[in-house]
């Protein structure tokens, strides 16, 4: 080589190396890495520590935009100042889901040892779309997913797959049963998709995400108890083919989201199979309450399902960033997401591929999901998971009993574990009054309530899901509520003015 060639070369490789050097506190070292790891760790140990004393609502929310006092792109900074910024803009306004006054919607979860396997996750990064790259990943998600179809009673020949939560998940079930009908695009105006009213949203997003918002979509009346009504589902079947329609999809909910009703699901299995329906549950909120012997039984029929969707972030009690969907023959779920591309070359060839996450949802590279579910329950066992449950069921009709014993209007007696309830004033608008109750339950901020409207009437709701609500919770709820009341009704032009 010639000296003008080495010469080249040699001032490459000082380039090279120069780049090395800048980059490398991507890559910390021993050192480095205990000091930020401590600090972080030194941070979530006050955090926990201090979590019975701060709001689980931040009503004053200006702080947030205070992380836009540092942009991207600017000098680097401490990690102790990162945390600081952390705390006050992200940890304290808004909800606090680790919180166990999260007494609102569906709420979360965050166990610590799904934290743990998070970082474990992301530190080892294992890649969990392929059985090539990741086989460890795909059996362990498998693994996890088995768990759950024999929770919920599938037979063996089904298969599921970790998505990032119950809305994903759902459109992947939603893809499936379209792909699994056969339907074409011209086909979907005269597809009939079936639910009652108090069907979670996602699912008509999921229907409009997979190209079928086109599609028609009955509301099938409810009973006394917010349940789908059989003999109306069937009436309606049997008019839209009498139209000239395709009748397609049933959505069952075991466990709504507003008050936590379970549909009839045996009854909606048998007419799904006569009828040739789809018939699709959303058990994101009510299926893991199967753990629990004594509401079992009133899960029945999830069973009987062709898909079903379960939240592990939600009553699995893990971070956020977790659904599952599984398939009661899996090669449905297969045939909607499989894929072929020539830089998959390696990897085309095993059997196992099929039944990989790549080739069961729309995602390619994903996050390790598995190990968050995984390691809490070989840690924990299934046990803890089940008690913490039926300790939320038992707090839901505590709460029931204790607010009616106090003069509120209650909802029925919940299957699962939220309660509906409102004051009715002496005088005024009730709605006008209870719209002023949650809000001022907001200000206030120990607990964190949600409302809901049903048949337009406005009802506050007490949703007990969050893993670190327990019976001083649910009594602070109580007492919070019954302080506003008393501060209402002392009050009336703070809500009875219109
Ligand atoms: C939360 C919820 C969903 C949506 O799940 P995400 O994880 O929020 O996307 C769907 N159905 C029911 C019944 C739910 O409670």
């Amino acid at each position: 080589m010639s000296t003008a060639g080495n010469q080249d070369n040699s001032q490459q490789r000082n380039r090279i190396l120069a780049l090395e050097a800048a980059a490398r506190p991507l890559d910390p070292d021993h050192a480095e890495r205990e000091a930020l790891l401590t600090t972080a760790h030194e941070y979530a140990q006050r955090l926990l520590e201090e979590l019975p004393d701060r709001p689980t609502y931040g009503h004053d929310k200006s702080a947030a935009l205070r992380i836009r006092d540092l942009p991207v792109g600017g000098a680097p900074r401490g990690i102790d100042e990162l945390l600081h910024r952390v705390d006050e803009s992200v940890v304290g306004p808004g909800i606090m889901p680790a919180h166990g006054g999260h007494l609102g919607y569906i709420p979360g979860g965050g166990i610590y040892s799904a934290a743990v396997a998070d970082y474990v996750a992301a530190v080892t990064n294992e890649y969990a779309g392929v059985w090539f790259a990741g086989p460890g990943c795909v059996e362990m998600e498998n693994l996890v997913l088995g768990w759950m179809a024999e929770l919920i009673g599938y037979p063996a020949g089904h298969a599921g797959n970790l998505a990032s939560g119950g809305s994903v998940a759902s459109l992947i079930a939603v893809v499936t049963a379209r792909e699994a009908a056969g339907l074409r695009s011209r086909d979907y105006e005269r597809a009939v998709v079936y639910s009652t009213s108090h069907a979670h949203h996602c699912l008509s997003k999921a229907l409009r995400v997979a190209g079928m918002g086109e599609a028609v979509h009955r509301e099938v009346p409810l009973d006394e108890r917010f349940r789908l009504r059989p003999d109306a589902l069937t009436a309606l079947v049997r008019e839209d083919r009498e139209r000239g329609l395709k009748p397609w999809l049933v959505i069952g909910s075991a466990g709504t989201t507003d008050v936590g009703a379970i549909d009839p699901l045996p009854a909606i299995a048998r007419i799904a199979k006569t009828e040739g329906l789809w018939f699709h549950v959303d058990a994101a909120y009510g299926g893991f309450f199967a753990m629990v012997e004594s509401v079992r039984s009133r899960l029945a029929g999830m069973e009987l399902s062709d898909s079903i969707v379960l939240d592990p972030h939600k009553a699995l009690f893990l971070p956020y960033g977790t659904g599952a969907v599984l398939v009661r023959d899996g090669d449905h779920l297969s045939n909607a997401h499989t894929y072929d591309a020539h830089y998959m070359q390696d990897a085309a060839s095993d059997e196992r591929e099929l039944r990989a996450p790549a080739a069961l949802s729309p995602e390619l590279t994903k996050h390790f999901r598995g190990l968050r579910v995984w390691l809490p329950l070989m840690l924990h066992g299934v046990e803890p998971f089940a008690a913490c449950l039926e300790e939320k069921l038992e707090l839901a009709r505590y709460f029931r009993t204790r607010m009616e014993a106090f003069g509120f209007e209650v909802g029925p007696e919940p299957e699962l574990s939220v309660v509906t309830y409102r004051w009715v004033p002496e005088r005024g608008d009730a709605n006008a009054f209870n719209r002023a109750l949650i809000e001022a339950t907001h200000v206030d901020g120990r607990v964190f309530l949600s409302s809901t409207t049903i048949d337009g009437v406005f009802v506050l709701r007490f949703a007990a899901l969050a893993f670190r609500t327990h019976l001083e919770h649910a009594d602070l709820a109580i007492a919070i509520l019954r302080d506003c009341v008393a501060e209402l009704e002392a009050q009336p032009e703070r809500w009875a003015l219109a």
